[in-house]
């Protein structure tokens, strides 16, 4: 079942100003799928290999042929897994990496022409495609939700207000659920943009010694489509939903490199916590796939609210890509190099 298997891809983006500035060296090396990392330690010394689904280059200008665009990043896996919706299966992708390596630019982007990353394409793909459905038996709703995870506790995006945090709950034929998290129906891309903009300021941003900006929770944007359709003879609808969850996962970045203390240790210690289970439940899931045994001893979901609350996007009848972003500095090699390690883990 090559086709099942977690789709993994990397990507490096260009120096920031700070690498720049310091004279930062490039370690990371890119020949088709593969990705080399080497050691500025040991610069004789041959580097690591990796090979991955998709190993993108996006740390030199368009010019250069190697250059992988956020459109590129979408073709690739953003529109496989739309294509996979439409086909009545749940799909999720995340992004994962140390704060600053481009997460939010992969999956979010920036709101110029060409910048915008997967999560705006994809919406836009999906109403391209509703809008053009010319099957009179056919028809569509979409719903959407955006949640935040921080230190094991979920925060309902599209609705700021609510105070506290909501409880997770388990239906029986549907799975885990956030309960009273706003499901907001939308009718066209504009109303997906506008919810995004007010969810990602609500978003909880915490300085850390590493970036002022760093962030310290998961974002889980969620999709749910429904495809009726009605059968002619019997005016009976049948429904497809599927549910495609959109992760800007926490900076994987460990505490002790941020000099966390007290809080910042704490959230560091869930994070790390969240960001193990969701290591061991793919790799749990890809070794079942590859292997094509039919049941997994055993599949963590449960030890991370985030890994329960995707248990129906991640396991079954579902399919999954994770997207690490790579910072190219030298400065960060041991972080990237553990980046690298944990994609890896995923294939
Ligand atoms: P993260 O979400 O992992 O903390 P960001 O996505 O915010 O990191 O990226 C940090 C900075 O680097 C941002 O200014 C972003 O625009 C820029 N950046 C990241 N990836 C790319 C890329 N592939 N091309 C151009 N700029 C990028």
């Amino acid at each position: 079942m090559a086709g099942a298997s977690v789709k993994v891809a990397v990507r490096v983006r260009p120096f920031n100003s700070r690498e720049t500035s310091r004279d930062a060296k490039c370690v990371i090396q890119m020949q088709g799928n593969s990705t080399c990392i080497s050691n500025p330690k040991q610069p004789k010394n041959e580097g690591k290999s990796f090979t991955f689904d998709y190993s993108y280059w996006s740390h030199t200008t368009a010019e250069d042929e190697r250059f992988a665009s956020q459109r590129q990043v979408y073709k690739d896996i953003g529109e496989e897994m739309l294509l996979h919706a439409f086909e009545g299966y749940n799909v999720c992708i995340f992004a994962y990496g140390q704060t600053g390596a481009g997460k939010s630019y992969t999956m979010m982007g920036r709101q110029e022409e060409g910048q915008e990353g997967i999560i705006p394409q994809l919406c836009e793909d999906l109403f391209k495609r509703t809008v053009g459905n010319t099957d009179p038996d056919l028809s569509f709703s979409v719903e959407v939700s955006y949640m935040e995870i921080y230190c094991e506790r979920v925060r309902d995006l599209l609705n700021p207000k609510s105070k506290g945090t909501l409880r997770v709950r388990e239906h029986p034929i549907m799975g885990p659920y956030v309960e009273d998290l706003s499901k907001l129906a939308v009718t066209g891309y504009n109303d997906i943009q506008d919810l995004m903009d007010c969810g990602n300021k609500a978003r909880t941003v915490a300085a850390t010694n590493m970036n002022e900006t760093s962030s310290r929770s998961h974002a889980v944007f969620t999709i749910v489509f429904t495809q009726k359709r009605r059968d002619q003879l019997t005016s009976l609808d049948t429904e497809k939903v599927s549910k495609v969850s959109l992760v800007d996962l926490a900076g994987s970045e460990r505490a002790d490199s941020s000099g966390a203390k007290g809080l910042r240790l704490k959230e560091g210690a869930n994070i790390n916590k969240s960001l193990t289970t969701l290591g061991k439940v793919i790799s749990a899931l890809a070794e079942m796939q590859n292997s094509k045994k039919r049941k997994s001893d055993f599949i963590p979901y449960r030890d991370s609210v985030l890994t329960w609350l995707l248990k129906e996007n991640l396991g079954g009848n579902s399919r999954t890509a994770m997207i690490a972003a790579l910072s190219p500095a030298d400065i960060n090699y041991e972080e990237t190099l553990s980046t690298l390690r944990y994609a890896d883990r995923a294939k």
